[in-house]
């Protein structure tokens, strides 16, 4: 539930109110919607009594949360969430462009690519270190050695740096490196994680899983939200579907509902969705249009030659194309890049 105070509600009646709802079993998370103090509440509904916390002074409303996920609902915050990573802010006006190559491999390869895609106009550089893969023959990622990498181009470029945690160990270790710990598609309902995520200082992007409804994809945000951690960023990655001429199918229509929906920024990933460079650009071009907070984009020096998802990576060219056909897109939709 949604418990809203008076604008002159006391600090004091604020501490009462609170008191009630941590003794009817309650957890307490701030919302900064608005100026007023605004409350949201979640634990067990049948012991938290709406009525009886309405009564209280200082109470403005008391709103029931009909949605099965609360805190990332629009009912409980209208307003955008914007998540801040240093300079970066994620989720505003501005569109948040990530880029990287799919797995960090070489420090010369990040250093010179992440300095090369900052110039172009991605605002964080992206990498893999502890790589989910489909077969176990395929390169696994450099582990910490790759997140040492990652951070020190963090240091020499000054961009803030996002890479994948596959389980609640990595987990430990990536978040001492990177500024956005990455949860992916095959993990979305690995809830051990979710829930060391939620406890985590981080801000978390959550991929959608290959096979998640928007509703799931939702309810694993709110595992890590629940936590405490409110810093979600919500990445559509493409869903299974019966076709079979790209990697998956990248599921449009998701963005608008879940901007609908939810206040979390949203970006898109039409990489692992189309596994297919040369969909980048359309696919990139179509997500800003129906509304997309930014995209996560794999760009390697030489496609042929990475070790991993080379298939799907752009050059650093077909990146600077994809950013100046973008500007167009994103003037168009009123937003900045
Ligand atoms: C990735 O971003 O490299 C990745 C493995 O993504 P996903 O979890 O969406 O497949
Ligand atoms: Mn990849």
């Amino acid at each position: 539930m949604l418990v809203v105070m008076n604008d002159s509600a006391t600090k004091r009646e604020i501490k009462r109110v609170s008191k009630l709802i941590k003794k009817m079993g309650g957890k307490i998370h701030p919302i900064s919607d608005e100026t007023a103090v605004s409350m949201g509440i979640t634990g067990d509904e049948s012991t938290l009594k709406a009525d009886e916390i309405s009564r209280m002074p200082g109470v403005r409303n008391v709103n029931d949360i009909r949605k099965p996920y609360k805190l990332g609902s629009r009912e409980m915050k209208s307003k955008d969430t914007v998540i801040k990573v240093g300079k970066v802010n994620i989720g505003g006006k501005r569109l948040t462009i990530i880029a990287g190559s799919c797995a960090v491999e070489t420090v010369e390869g990040t250093n010179e690519g992440g300095r090369l895609l900052q110039m172009l106009g991605a605002d964080l550089l992206r990498g893999g270190a502890f790589k989910p893969r489909t077969s176990p023959y395929s390169f696994q990622g450099l582990g910490e050695r790759g997140l040492e990498i990652l951070a020190d181009a963090r240091e020499l470029i000054d961009i803030p740096v996002v890479s994948e945690a596959v389980d609640t160990e990595s987990f430990n270790v990536v978040e001492k490196y990177v500024d956005i710990i990455q949860i992916g598609a095959r993990n979305m309902q690995n809830f051990s994680l979710l829930k060391r995520a939620g406890k985590s200082y981080r801000p978390i992007l959550l991929k959608r899983g290959i096979s998640a409804t928007i509703s799931e994809f939702l309810l694993a945000a709110e595992y890590i939200m629940v936590g405490g951690n409110y810093n979600v960023i919500l990445c559509e990655r493409g869903i299974r579907t019966f076709n079979d001429y790209t990697r998956f199918t990248l599921d449009i229509s998701s963005i608008p509902e879940l901007k609908k929906l939810t206040h979390l920024p949203v970006i898109v990933d039409p990489s692992h969705a189309s596994g297919r460079r040369d969909l980048i650009i359309p696919l990139s071009k179509a997500s800003i249009a129906a509304g997309a907070d930014g995209l996560m984009i794999e760009v390697h020096p030489d496609p042929e030659k990475a070790l991993s998802d080379g298939y799907q990576s752009i050059t650093f060219e077909h990146f600077s194309e994809l950013m100046r056909e973008l500007r167009l897109i994103a003037k168009a939709v009123g937003r900045i890049l």
